[in-house]
């Protein structure tokens, strides 16, 4: 079949890679010019890297990944006022395990298809006609493409979505968070290998020290310390940010002195996808455009990974029958992904405290967690993944 996949990030090259290996042609349709490395930091295991352990990648992903050690908590003097060490992340995974670079997992995915799956890089679907057999697409840039089907695999804020099942705001639940992430260069505090952060009430800000001298900032602060109305450009964004942290303690100034100076920086709402139905004929949604977790879950590249899997999967075994192959590819993630979701919404109260006391008693939590079976506790169960990754032979 021929196979058009919106979205090249971490679901769609997963798909087009297991779609080939079933002699698919999928086309990858990516709105970035090239591809992009980089961006924030990702904590990856769970059933996503069993399924890149399919897919013959762990070696380069841990290669590029990191091994962070601790997870500290610190007050606004810089002193550690709580947190826990990073082991039980490996212990509770049986060291399946690592930290990466959203754009660095993605590449090291795309590359596996690379060369064999066409990608349209610099381009959008703009409109989509179907006849119940073929999916006929329009390309921003003019052209057209006809596709047995579609994939929308391009984020929270899908264009196929958009297109086949109505506007964002209908799909979309707000976790009432803003987040902005971006990597500079020569911050001058390191902690290598330490997931360094510090909160006030209703925000907080990370950094995570990098290969090359690169650091990665993570701030994020709560819908109700938006100033104003929601920032539409980058210019808007960065100018909210200094109101909502300028009189943060820590680091912050120096923070916002890197954001100054910073390239390409991420902002968006924390936000999860809820659609009653990820397939419309011969349309169907994957990774966060069907059923976002937010980086609550900590885990929305692994689930994107396994939907992919599941996808190509049940299209191999229905042998070229579409329609039922996209029922069971849901039925059979739905209810976990919903659990997911469950699990990250009530995570985030504690993600990012209102008040003072809701700060110490988060750094006092933690700091209980040096006792691996209080760790395990209440830890383990959040690592745990009820799902058996069925079989396909997709060799
Ligand atoms: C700050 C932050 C921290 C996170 N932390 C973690 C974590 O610790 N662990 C974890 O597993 N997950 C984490 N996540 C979530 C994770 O990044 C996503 O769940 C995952 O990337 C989803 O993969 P995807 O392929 O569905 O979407 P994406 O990775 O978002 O890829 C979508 C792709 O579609 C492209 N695109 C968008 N619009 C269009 C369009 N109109 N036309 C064509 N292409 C388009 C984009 O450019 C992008 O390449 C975090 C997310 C954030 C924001």
């Amino acid at each position: 079949m021929k196979i058009g996949i919106s979205g090249a990030g971490v679901a769609g090259p997963t798909l087009a890679h297991f779609l080939l290996r079933c002699g698919h042609e999928p086309t990858l349709i990516e709105k970035a010019p090239t591809f992009r490395t980089g961006g924030y930091v990702i904590d990856f295991w769970g059933t996503g890297y069993d399924v890149a352990e399919r897919m013959g990648l762990i070696g380069p992903i841990r290669e590029r990944g990191y091994q962070v050690e601790e997870v500290r908590l610190v007050r606004d003097d810089g002193s550690r006022g709580g947190g826990f060490g990073a082991d039980v992340f490996r212990r509770m995974t049986h060291d399946r395990f690592t930290s990466i670079a959203r754009g660095d997992l993605a590449e090291v995915i795309y590359r596996s298809v690379e060369g064999s799956a066409e990608t349209l890089f610099g381009d959008t679907v703009s409109a989509i006609e179907e006849d119940g057999t073929r999916v006929g697409v329009t390309l921003e840039s003019g052209g057209s493409r006809e596709f047995d089907l579609l994939v929308g695999a391009d984020g929270l804020h899908s264009r196929v979505r958009e297109l086949g099942w109505g506007p964002q705001q209908d799909y979309e639940r707000q976790l009432g968070f803003y987040v902005a992430a971006w990597q500079s260069t020569g911050y001058p505090q390191r902690d290598e290998n330490i997931y360094v952060s510090h909160a006030e009430p209703g925000i907080s800000l990370s950094r995570f020290s990098m290969r090359d001298n690169r650091t990665l900032f993570m701030l994020v602060f709560s819908t109700s310390h938006l100033p104003g109305e929601e920032p539409q450009d980058d210019a808007a964004r960065r100018a909210v940010l200094h109101d909502v942290f300028g009189g943060a303690g820590w680091e912050a100034q120096a923070i916002l002195a890197e954001l100054d100076k910073a390239g390409e920086v991420y902002f968006d709402r924390v936000s999860q996808t809820e659609v009653p139905e990820w397939s419309r004929g011969r349309k169907v949604l994957l990774g966060d455009a069907a059923a976002c977790a937010s980086l609550l879950a900590g885990e929305g590249t692994g689930l994107a990974m396994t939907e992919a899997y599941v996808l190509a999967g049940e299209l191999h075994r229905s042998g070229g029958q579409v329609e039922p192959a996209l029922a069971v590819y849901e039925q059979r993630l739905r209810p976990f992904l919903e659990e997911k979701q469950k699990a990250a919404r009530g995570f985030a109260s504690s993600f990012a405290p209102e008040t003072a006391f809701g700060v110490w008693l988060r750094r006092v939590a933690t700091r209980m967690m040096v006792i691996p079976p209080v760790a395990d506790l209440l830890i383990g169960n959040s690592l745990k993944d009820d799902i058996t990754l069925p079989d396909y032979g997709m060799v």
